[in-house]
């Protein structure tokens, strides 16, 4: 568990922009998750949180962590091979995961 808000993983509530850039995706936590905890507090965006069986990424919220990492830092973590993964279903292009970037975290400056 996490003292968190509750995302709303799975809906799509970020308008992404036109794709004007390599496409990309949000990620995703298959049902090979362990649980460990790992992921959860390693996360930029705090797009990450407990499900109600196992953890789940919030699409409105995980950047593949452009804007702090170079590559996704949850699969880093996760000691479990294929466990997250590109979700096909939420393709984006790198420009909307910079919008979403600078909303997430520099949208009240
Ligand atoms: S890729 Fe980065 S932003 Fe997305 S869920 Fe993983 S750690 Fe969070
Ligand atoms: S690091 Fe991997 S196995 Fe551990 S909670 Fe996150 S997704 Fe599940």
């Amino acid at each position: 568990m996490n003292g968190r808000g509750k995302p709303r993983p799975g809906v799509l509530n970020y308008a992404p922009s036109p794709t004007m850039g390599i496409s990309v995706m949000a990620l995703l936590i298959t049902k090979r998750c362990i649980n460990c905890d790992m992921c959860e507090p390693e996360c930029p965006n705090q797009a990450i949180s407990m499900g109600e069986a196992i953890y789940q990424i919030d699409v409105n919220r995980c950047t593949e962590c452009v804007g702090h990492y170079d590559t996704p830092t949850c699969q880093q973590v996760c000691p479990i091979d294929n466990t997250i993964i590109t979700d096909p279903d939420c393709v984006e292009s790198s420009d909307s995961l910079w919008d979403k970037f600078v909303l997430l975290h520099h949208a009240a400056s």
